[in-house]
């Protein structure tokens, strides 16, 4: 067995589970050792034991790894036709979804493999290191299935999005499509997948299409996750919390029975900051929920529409500047928070027994992802230079 010891570590952030939701422990001249990709120690240099190996990282920050607990990497084609045309003034819809659907539809299996193994790469260069991977693009049986299949080749937390709109061929027909979701397409996809999503929102699933989606996803053993009040006030996030599901995404219209139901029901409110930048839209109030005792998670939702971004410290920025959450906050809920939004312990954090999952930072502080957006800063992941 070998054993590493890194050291000279100016600030590590370990990022604990609850109840420390909205605090970072910072310890100056830190150091941990690493044994069969988990951390087996934690204290100052000062203290270490030997090791075979030592890393010294020359006072920088150390912080977990980002946990992105939302995303869309299984796609084809881009829309940036469509962005340019939102920022001249045209208003965001969900309709946009069928044109990526389209292009996903005619791509390759080896297409699609390249494009999320681009992304995943991109993604680590900028310190995520687990990652959720939604279907949602091929909108069909064999599509669906196939989507899963591409994801579940780069993560296990994979997630079944049948219910992302209602296809062309369906138009005239939801209830159809709402049978086809929960027949023979959960079929197809549960064996590929852990969880399963609805996007429930005008223009996509109401709240009986949506929890009638979740039951029959619980009864094949996926876990739900929810796309609610994204672009209105609606009805998602008090069904998500009355079916206690672990996470619902996007909380950026609610009302205050939303809220309470949140903080009683202990569902993790997923905010995804990018999202509201690329629309040019209103953010979730994550000051109040924070304040209000709800659990927070940030994410990227990184998909060809809405969100083009795979950045972390541009939503921890974002987070922080366009959301009022202190730095500590938004570092937590994008490493621990994420790994919560997943129902993992394993990750998102840099304590005795989680994976050994670490990030160094080219700045003396995580301070620093907020405080310097839009820089490079993440020079080392888990060992690896970036
Ligand atoms: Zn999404």
């Amino acid at each position: 067995m070998t054993s590493l010891l890194v050291t000279g570590i100016g600030e590590l952030a370990t990022c604990g589970t609850e109840p420390e939701v909205a605090s970072v422990d910072t310890r100056p001249d830190a150091a941990f050792v690493v044994e069969r990709g988990r951390v087996a120690w934690v204290g100052t240099s000062r203290e270490a034991p030997a090791a075979d190996q030592v890393h010294d990282v020359g006072g920088r920050a150390v912080i977990p790894g980002f946990v992105d607990s939302h995303s869309h990497l299984v796609f084809a084609g881009d829309r940036a036709e469509e962005f340019a045309a939102r920022m001249a003034g045209e208003r965001y819809a969900a309709g946009g979804i069928r044109t990526t659907v389209a292009a996903t539809r005619a791509a390759t299996d080896e297409q699609l493999v390249a494009t999320v193994a681009r992304h995943i790469t991109e993604m680590r260069r900028q310190g995520t290191t687990s990652v959720e991977i939604k279907s949602g693009y091929g909108l069909t049986v064999l599509d669906e299935a196939r989507g899963l299949a591409v994801a579940r080749q780069f993560t296990e937390d994979t997630t079944f999005l049948g219910a992302h709109v209602v296809p062309p061929e369906y138009a005239d027909d939801a209830p159809g499509y709402v049978a086809l979701v929960t027949g023979p397409m959960l079929d197809a996809a549960a064996p590929h997948a852990r969880w399963i999503d609805v996007f429930c929102e005008t223009g996509a699933f109401d709240e009986d299409q949506a929890r009638a989606i979740l039951l029959a996803g619980r009864e094949r053993g996926l876990g739900g996750r929810l796309h609610a009040n994204q672009l209105g006030p609606g009805p998602g996030v008090r069904l998500a919390c009355e079916l206690g599901l672990v996470a619902v995404d996007h909380c950026t219209y609610l009302a205050d029975d939303d809220v309470s139901a949140l903080r009683d029901s202990g569902t993790i409110a997923t905010l995804l900051p990018g999202v509201e930048f690329s629309t040019r839209s209103p953010y979730p109030d994550a000051r109040s929920l924070v304040d209000a005792g709800v659990r927070v998670a940030l994410a990227s939702d990184c998909n060809p529409g809405s969100c083009y971004t795979s950045s972390m410290p541009l939503c921890v920025a974002l987070a922080v500047r366009e959301m009022r959450m202190t730095p500590a906050e938004a570092l937590w809920s994008a490493t621990a928070g994420g790994a919560l939004a997943l129902g993992r312990d394993d990750v998102g954090r840099l304590t005795v027994g989680s994976r050994a999952d670490y990030v160094v930072l080219d700045a003396p502080s995580y301070l620093h992802l907020a405080y310097r957006p839009g820089v490079p800063l993440v020079a080392e992941v888990s060992g690896s230079p970036v």
